[in-house]
């Protein structure tokens, strides 16, 4: 029987270790590889059946081998030797000390094919886990306990891997053994997953009746179920299409991770290609330029290529001196994605620490970065019934769908046509940590619409008219540090000096622009970034401006920062003990946080996050409102 593996292709296999191992490692290494990930609860059987493909593959890895050893210290023999049983203990201890929160990725391979399985925790709280594990998976094997039938968990993880754009989709009815091998019992659960499968968009799945511990159906066709005729589960796998060769089919793209320059007379574009397939002579397109060359030549470690295709990495060389450079997509120069800065987008939050709306993130693409703001959600979907909910904001594991925008024009493709052009994370910009996962549904066409419009007279010659270099003075700190009185201050001076200057003050803005807004973070963080366009404008306007906002956060802080000229933003931390702004409380708000009538009081119940660099420090302790004013002036005009 073609494609399945019998005892005796594993005793050839270990014959040919034996006897060549050159030629064994050669045909080893040109083998396709599968990824692939288990979804279901141990409960469904999910070691068993990982064990069973492990045990009758025969061909564990050595270092996994390894690692089961350690961890279970039972599984003390070779590879060909392990006992079954002593095999899926391992995996299961392995399971219970702790890898449950993360991804175990495990490896086989047999005659055909390698594979990596992730084997990814099945309940709700691990939504992160799944979609990290499935992100690289060709396909995906949704187990079912055949005595329990479709469960809530089965209709959220057959949701996610639809999510995240795995195609091939195994609906392993597993246990079989326990309802008699009986053909009932699987039609009728194959009917009730068609329908579901239907409602969120699966057209197609491979539906097999199996058992994980008596090994029906897993490598060649089982005695107990005649009536089954499709293929065991390491057949397809062995057979089915993997990601690579259907990405072959789709138009050229290739995201350059870097510029290959080692001396004047080569210059390369080093890159992964995404999809497609590229020749000497074919003509291509750089993104977002638009500059177009031919390819000369593909060079590899191993030589020049006649033809390339994807999932190789390769440097790609052109005809003609085009500008080019990480973060650049190459692709086919009749056929290239678009570019564009606006985005309609699913998240799936993967942070502790909610997400708002308005900050800044970094959003990375393929090999470029940029900077994005999410809006608020226009929905959440209940993972477990796949209704859509209203959502201000998205927690942990939560999935929802936003527009986004990029501060620069991204190239990019429907998540759904190309994972690498649509498929991005975020990045949180102080602590670094990965917060999301998303996928790019399309650009909006607004942003196609809304064009900068280059006006004459420049933010150069507004500045020149004043006689002055514009700036943005930007006070941070508690309430009651003194930032409104030293502020006012350095304003009387400069304009004593006669400079042209506008202060904003905090509860004076939020009587006007942002008297829609309150002091959750959320708000918080929308307030400071409208601040920070207006002072942006100001200063086009050819401004000295000054802020005096408590501005918490560190990140809205930078995000403003980013936005002015280098060097017109001037960070200035009133810095003052909590204990003695709370003292002072000319406004009596500590009283009334402390009481608890006011909510989300900074320094009381609302975080304040220390300026960690400011280009200005003011200890208010030390020095008076006078004094400081003349420091930030001397600073300022020197
Ligand atoms: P904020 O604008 O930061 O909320 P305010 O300027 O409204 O703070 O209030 C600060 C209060 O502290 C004022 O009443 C001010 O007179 C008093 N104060 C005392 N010492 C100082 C100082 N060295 N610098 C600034 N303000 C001071």
């Amino acid at each position: 029987m073609s494609g399945i593996i019998t005892n005796d292709s594993v005793y050839q296999t270990d014959a040919l270790i034996a006897e060549d191992i050159d030629a064994y490692l050669d045909v080893h290494q040109h083998k396709t590889m599968l990824r692939f990930i288990t979804c279901g609860s141990v409960d469904d059987g999910k070691s068993t059946l990982i064990g069973r493909l492990l045990y009758d593959s025969k061909m564990i890895f050595e270092d996994q081998l390894a690692a089961l050893e350690a961890d279970s210290k039972r599984v003390g023999t070779q590879g060909q030797e392990i006992d079954f049983a002593l095999l899926v203990d391992g995996l299961a201890a392995e399971r219970e000390q702790g890898i449950t929160i993360d991804v175990a990725y495990r490896f086989f391979a047999t005659e055909k094919r390698k594979f990596i399985v992730a084997d990814t925790p099945g309940h709700e709280q691990y939504t992160r886990n799944m979609v990290t594990g499935a992100s690289t998976a060709d396909l995906a094997v949704i187990l079912i306990d055949a005595r329990k039938g479709i469960l809530t968990q089965t209709r959220r993880h057959s949701y996610l891997a639809h999510l995240i754009g795995i195609r091939n989709i195994v609906l392993a009815v597993n246990k079989m053994d326990l309802v008699d091998y009986d053909q009932a019992v699987f039609d009728k659960i194959v009917a009730d997953y068609t329908e579901f499968a239907n409602s969120i968009g699966i057209t197609a799945f491979t539906p097999m009746p199996i058992s994980g511990f008596k090994g029906d159906n897993i490598t060649g066709p089982s005695e107990n179920t005649p009536w089954y005729t499709g293929p065991a589960l390491i057949e397809h796998l062995e057979t089915v299409e993997v990601n690579s060769a259907v990405d072959a089919d789709k138009p050229f793209r290739m995201p350059v991770q870097w510029v290959n320059r080692p001396n004047l007379d080569f210059r390369g574009f080093s890159g992964l290609i995404a999809t497609g397939t590229v020749k000497p002579g074919d003509a291509i397109r750089v993104l977002p330029s638009g500059k177009t060359s031919t390819v000369s030549r593909i060079v590899t470690m191993d030589g020049d290529l006649d033809q390339a295709v994807a999932g190789q990495s390769v440097t790609l060389c052109f005809a003609d001196e085009i500008d080019c450079s990480r973060g650049d997509v190459i692709a086919l120069a009749d056929n290239p994605p678009q570019a564009a800065d606006q985005f309609e987008a699913t998240i799936v939050w993967m942070a502790d620490e909610e997400m708002l709306p308005s900050r800044s993130y970094w959003l990375k693409i393929g090999t470029q970065m940029v900077t994005a703001t999410i809006q608020q959600p226009k929905y959440q979907v209940n993972v477990n019934t796949m209704e859509h909910l209203a959502a201000k904001t998205l927690d942990l594991n939560a999935i929802g769908v936003a527009n986004l925008s990029t501060d620069k024009q991204i190239v990019f493709e429907p998540y759904a046509q190309n994972r690498t052009l649509g498929g991005f994370i975020l990045i949180d910009k102080i602590s670094n940590a990965t917060v999301a996962a998303g996928m790019l549904h399309f650009s909006l066409r607004r942003a196609q619409n809304v064009h900068w419009q280059a006006t004459d007279v420049s933010r150069e010659f507004h500045a020149g008219l004043k006689n002055q270099k514009p700036a943005v003075l930007w006070f941070t700190g508690l309430s009651g540090a003194g930032k409104s009185t030293i502020a006012n201050l350095v304003e009387k001076k400069l304009a004593r000096m006669n400079r042209h200057t506008f202060l904003l003050d905090g509860d004076n803005v939020r009587h006007g622009l942002n008297k829609d807004l309150g002091f959750t973070d959320a708000d918080r963080v929308e307030n400071i970034r409208r601040v920070g366009e207006v002072a942006k404008l100001m200063t086009d306007a050819g401004l000295i401006v000054i802020t005096a906002f408590i501005s918490p956060f560190r990140s809205e802080r930078d995000m403003v920062r980013q936005m002015m000229q280098p060097g017109e933003f001037i960070e200035v931390h009133i810095d003052t003990p909590l204990a003695d702004a709370e003292a002072r409380d000319v406004k009596g708000l500590y009283k009334k946080a402390r009481s608890g009538e006011l909510k989300n009081f900074t320094g009381i119940d609302s975080p304040y996050e220390t300026p960690l660099d400011p280009e200005i420090r003011v200890d208010t302790v030390a020095m008076t409102a006078e004094e400081a004013a003349d420091a930030i002036v001397a600073r300022l005009i020197p």
